[in-house]
């Protein structure tokens, strides 16, 4: 049977915006070595801001921008939402961005609703979307989604993620957007690592130099960039491999991640923890935590909670 002290702990937890779905996962978080956290959405915000864009020859602002926005229409990445954001705001003249714009000229705006326009999404995972807009194939995302359409593209190393935009196998432009490193998660990993976490680790399908700019300002101890969803996978297997464990429920890993595109790493890790308020209702269903209030330094103090319930119980 089930202490009650460990009823106890969950509560405790839960009255800290820590949800833990059985007692078992407290007490290995009380033990665990490694806390492997995604990026995007839990170590950073995942609201991006857009901070720089550069147009193919012939293309304007307004329609480089335009035509990402409705390509990301119908997509739930924190990188979608940005990019409609912009794109609005723009289209309200809120921003001066567009070179037509500033001659006066508002971007010719399509009457017709964006469920008309915009046909044959696709989302491919940790590279970006594929649809049709005004019957043009467009695509929107990284390097990786470009080259698997032979889409000549203007590489550029700009600091943030750098979208790539391209319409019937023309590259459009550039559109650079900026995430911000949630205000508590370096004390999130020095938390960790003061409370016994051996190993902190980042795994990310956003470019290796933002990756390495963002491990070295929290103090993460090893960092692997442009992984593909199943990559994450493939990471976590070694991690757990590496990863000493014993019979007693020593040596755990944790995985933490906002779900969108995470969801099987949260279910192959020991213990799945997601970000609530911000993450999909998959990622609430594969974890076995969840942070409801998206902080990340809520891992630190649900091992605490757990450690305090153990020392009850023994
Ligand atoms: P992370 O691993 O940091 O959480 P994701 O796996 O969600 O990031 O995405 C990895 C990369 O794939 C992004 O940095 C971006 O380049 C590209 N990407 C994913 N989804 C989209 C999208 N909807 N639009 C544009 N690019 C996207
Ligand atoms: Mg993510």
């Amino acid at each position: 049977s089930v202490p009650l002290s460990f009823f106890g702990g969950i509560g405790g937890a839960s009255r800290l915006g820590i949800l833990v779905k059985g007692s078992n996962y407290l007490e290995a978080l009380g033990s665990t070595e490694t806390v492997v956290f995604d990026k995007t959405g839990t170590l950073t915000d995942g609201t991006f801001a857009v901070t720089e864009l550069a147009c193919a020859p012939g293309v304007t602002e307004a329609e480089l921008v335009a035509t990402a926005a409705a390509a990301e229409a119908f997509s739930t990445h924190p990188i979608a939402q940005s990019v409609r954001v912009y794109g609005d705001a723009m289209a309200n003249g809120e921003r001066s961005g567009g070179d037509a714009m500033a001659n006066g000229q508002r971007p010719a705006t399509n009457v017709a609703p964006l469920a008309e326009r915009v046909r044959d999404v696709r989302e491919v995972s940790g590279q970006g979307v594929e649809a049709v807009v005004d019957g043009r194939g467009v695509l929107v995302g990284n390097g990786k989604l470009m080259a698997a359409h032979g889409v000549p593209f203007q590489a550029t190393d700009a600091a943030g993620t750098v979208l790539y935009v391209a319409a019937d196998g023309a590259f459009l432009g550039t559109i650079v957007i900026a995430d911000t490193i949630k205000p508590t998660a370096a004390r999130a990993i020095a938390d960790l690592h003061a409370a016994g976490v051996k190993k902190t680790v980042m795994l990310t399908g956003d470019r290796t130099d933002v990756a390495a700019s963002v491990a070295a300002r929290l103090g993460i101890d090893e960092v692997h960039a442009e992984l593909l969803p199943q990559d994450k996978v493939a990471e976590v297997e070694k991690l757990l491999a590496a990863t000493e464990r014993d019979t007693r429920g020593k040596g755990k890993l944790a995985f933490v991640g906002d779900g969108i595109n995470d969801a099987p790493v949260l279910t192959r890790a020991d213990i799945g923890i997601a970000m609530g308020a911000m993450g999909s209702d998959a990622a609430i269903e594969a974890a076995d935590i969840v942070l409801m209030n998206d902080n990340p330094d809520d891992i630190a103090k649900a091992i605490d909670v757990a450690r305090r319930t153990m020392r009850i119980v023994w």
